[in-house]
């Protein structure tokens, strides 16, 4: 993943026309057998009411730690670990994980469901309302294109209390944490690699990080193995399953992934599903099996988000892991697939070292022809040093002004994203404007983070990434920034 990203992350622009591409191959799923509740609610008016999201009717999402959650956009209370997106609050003690059944209709999702049908605005959603990552919306996937004939039903599924007949049909099951990549932005929860490096140097602790307990671990591998994974499986015995989310982890990786593709081919209902990845797309096969040539062919359509954050070295610094070759090899395999050039995308997550190379991933996405899904780092907190938004302002707007005047006079509707989201980075607040009394200090904390991760992974040595310095030195004003001291810092 997810990504320490928003794994999730289809939104305006590229998504939109992905969309209308797509909708041909693939439409929204009966019910079959789940019949419809009487309902008594104060329903506004589909139309305008900004808060529907068929999510909690439709989708379930589980992170590798067992929490359980509306999806992974949405911001809620951990139960036991928070995740970069939650709400503000501690990490739980106790691991007392829910299964899907008793969290499906628990009191939590009743009321969300009410609440939305009543149009009140949920704080759990305000990456959805607020378009905090990007223009489009996680929603948009949900309403405008994989369920939008579900809108106006939802009421008829749904009773006084919140309860819904429906059951789950679209996944976005993240069984395990296994990955063989740990991007700069990534963590331990997302990524094994990562969590080896933590442990190795023992920089995690049973407080922050209660799931990583050796006893806990044990527990947290035996629930998502046969609980989590029993109910994926059960879900696709019963032929429920119509979307199918693979993102880790790294889902191309695990054997999983390859056996429950086959086991819906298998099955014959393959052809009612829809497949979406997030992928560090370093393979594509698995045990002889190609994952164009041998599994997609017989799904109801696909979408690939290949997620690269920056070209070459940057890209290689960006995403411990990459091969930059192997991944544009691979991209370039994956085009010949039954979807086509419009069934993978280069999935951008914008970071302030990424932009030192984002003319370069321009002009890469132009040769390849590809939709480019662009979107921000995440940045609830001013020690995300490596967000856009942790240069002061007058910096910040230079270094897109560059860009805009680049990519602009050559911007297509595929890589239009990529304009839209610089633009819309101009208008944001950078961390010194939304946090003016804690961000120095947590620009101090950040880098010293950075640093450590840098040392570690021997950054600008032989055979290794540059380092920051490196990338940094492009741009005489972000390399002074970068290596500031407190002392100067009554001229920032
Ligand atoms: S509105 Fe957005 S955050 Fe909320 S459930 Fe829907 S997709 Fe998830």
């Amino acid at each position: 993943m997810t990504t320490k990203y928003m794994t999730f992350s289809m939104y305006q622009g590229a998504m939109n026309r992905i969309f209308t591409k797509i909708k041909s191959i693939f439409r929204s799923p009966s019910h079959v057998g789940q019949e419809p509740v009487k309902a008594d609610l104060i329903q506004s008016d589909i139309e305008s009411n900004r808060s529907l999201c068929v999510v909690p009717w439709t989708h379930t999402f589980i992170s590798p730690q067992s929490e359980r959650r509306m999806c992974c956009a949405s911001r809620e209370k951990s139960s036991f670990v928070q995740q970069y997106i939650d709400q503000p609050g501690h990490s739980g003690v106790n691991y007392n994980p829910k299964t899907l059944e008793e969290h499906w209709n628990s009191e939590y999702m009743r009321n969300i469901r009410l609440k939305m049908l009543r149009g009140e605005k949920l704080s759990e959603c305000e990456v959805c309302q607020d378009q905090v990552l990007n223009l489009s919306t996680y929603k948009d996937w949900f309403n405008k294109f994989l369920f939008p004939d579900l809108l106006k039903d939802l009421a008829k599924h749904t009773d006084q209390t919140g309860h819904t007949s429906l059951k789950p049909i679209s996944y976005d099951y993240r069984i395990h944490n296994t990955c063989n990549f740990k991007c700069r932005m990534c963590g331990e929860q997302l990524s094994s690699a990562w969590e080896s490096e933590k442990r190795v140097h023992n920089e995690w602790s049973e407080k922050n990080d209660p799931w990583m307990i050796p006893e806990v671990k044990v527990k947290i591998d035996g629930f998502q193995k046969n609980v989590v994974e029993a109910e994926l499986i059960q879900s696709i015995e019963e032929k429920r399953i119509r979307e199918i989310y693979w993102v880790g982890g790294e889902p191309l990786v695990w054997d999983l992934h390859w056996n429950m593709m086959q086991k819906m081919i298998d099955l014959g209902f393959s052809d009612q599903v829809f497949c979406r990845y997030n992928t560090n797309l370093s393979h594509i096969k698995f045990k002889g099996k190609h994952l164009g040539k041998d599994l997609l062919p017989h799904y109801k359509g696909y979408l690939i988000c290949a997620s690269i954050d920056g070209t070459g070295a940057i890209g290689e610094w960006i995403r411990t892991g990459l091969n930059w070759e192997n991944f544009l090899a691979n991209f370039k395999e994956m085009q010949m697939g039954p979807g086509g050039k419009d069934s993978i995308a280069l999935d951008v997550t914008l970071t302030l070292p990424g932009l030192f190379s984002l003319k370069d991933m321009f002009d890469v996405a132009i040769e390849l022809d590809s939709q480019v899904i662009t979107k921000i780092i995440f940045a609830f907190d001013p020690e995300i040093v490596l967000s856009p938004l942790a240069l002061p302002r007058d910096v910040l707007n230079e270094v897109l002004a560059d860009l805009i005047a680049y990519i602009e006079p050559r911007v297509t509707p595929k890589t239009q994203s990529i304009l839209e989201t610089l633009r819309d980075l101009q208008r944001r607040p950078t961390f010194q404007e939304a946090y003016p009394d804690t961000y120095e200090e947590a620009f101090y904390r950040g880098r010293y983070h950075q640093l450590k991760v840098s040392a570690r992974r021997k950054d600008g040595e032989p055979g290794k990434p540059p380092s920051l310095n490196d990338i940094y030195s492009k741009h005489p004003k972000v390399y002074e920034w970068w290596n500031r001291s407190r002392k100067s810092e009554a001229k920032l």
